[in-house]
């Protein structure tokens, strides 16, 4: 019983055996996962893999690494694809101050014209926010009437973060960092977010939990992500799964699944 809310099987990792892997996973009790576009291809290859497994759902939207190249053709592009079966949300979006490139003001700038888009077509937001906390959450703040849900995916940032999301009552993506032993800030994070705010992704190839560290990620390590989570949580590693299954439907909305 599992639900990965953010997985790349489009990526070329998987090239060599993705159709055996995903069809495998899902013999493995990988219930749900949502493929999440990055870039005009990516979002392609996610549109193709949702169609093509009737257990994959897609989300589209352009990374800030490659909004340099975006337009208002791509935009309304974007908002089309949105209104296709099992187009869960839009993402990922957001800004990523790690990188210099692109700049900061063409981040912000698709980094909000689609967070309008997600607005208007009423799906829920995945944001990806790397070294850019204030800016995520100004431009957020700024347009929460409109949106539904949010997640902010891989959430890397510490308590007080958390704190200032949660009263925006967003959700919080949590993967195989947690399991890495320069994880300290990111269990103090989980200790103080509520188990009904999580939601387990793996962001795979990248990021594989402990024991697979560096190798290449799939959603059945989530096991070890919410193994972890028990731990931190003091619960059983069934009810972690149990009430992050339930937080990611009601996140991608219960009447798709
Ligand atoms: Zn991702």
């Amino acid at each position: 019983m599992i639900f990965d809310t953010h997985a790349h099987y489009d990526d070329e990792a998987f090239d060599p055996d993705r159709e055996g892997l995903l069809k495998s996973l899902h013999n493995q009790g990988i219930d749900y996962i949502v493929n999440v576009g990055a870039s005009i291809d990516s979002i392609k290859k996610t549109l193709a893999l949702a169609k093509e497994y009737p257990f994959i759902y897609a989300a589209v939207g352009v990374h800030p690494s490659d909004s340099q190249m975006l337009s208002e053709k791509h935009m309304k592009w974007i908002k089309d694809m949105a209104s296709c079966d099992k187009v869960a949300a839009i993402g990922e979006i957001g800004l990523d101050y790690y990188w210099k490139d692109p700049d900061k003001e063409v981040q912000k700038k698709w980094f909000a014209r689609q967070l309008q888009i997600a607005g208007e077509v009423k799906l829920p937001v995945i944001v990806h926010s790397r070294d850019a906390a204030k800016d995520t959450l100004d431009l957020l703040k700024e347009q929460r009437k409109e949106l539904t849900q949010v997640v902010i995916h891989c959430y890397s940032y510490g308590k007080e973060m958390a704190a200032e999301f949660l009263n925006l009552d967003f959700y919080f993506g949590i993967g195989g960092v947690l399991t890495f032993k320069n994880a300290r800030k990111l269990i103090e994070a989980a200790e103080y977010i509520p188990m009904n705010r999580i939601l387990l992704e793996t962001d795979c190839p990248y990021l594989a939990p402990e024991p697979y560290r560096g190798k290449r990620n799939q959603s059945s390590y989530i096991d070890f992500v919410a193994q972890k989570l028990s731990e931190i949580k003091q619960i059983s590693k069934e009810e972690v799964l149990a009430q992050t299954m339930q937080n990611a439907k009601e996140f991608y909305g219960k009447e798709r699944f």
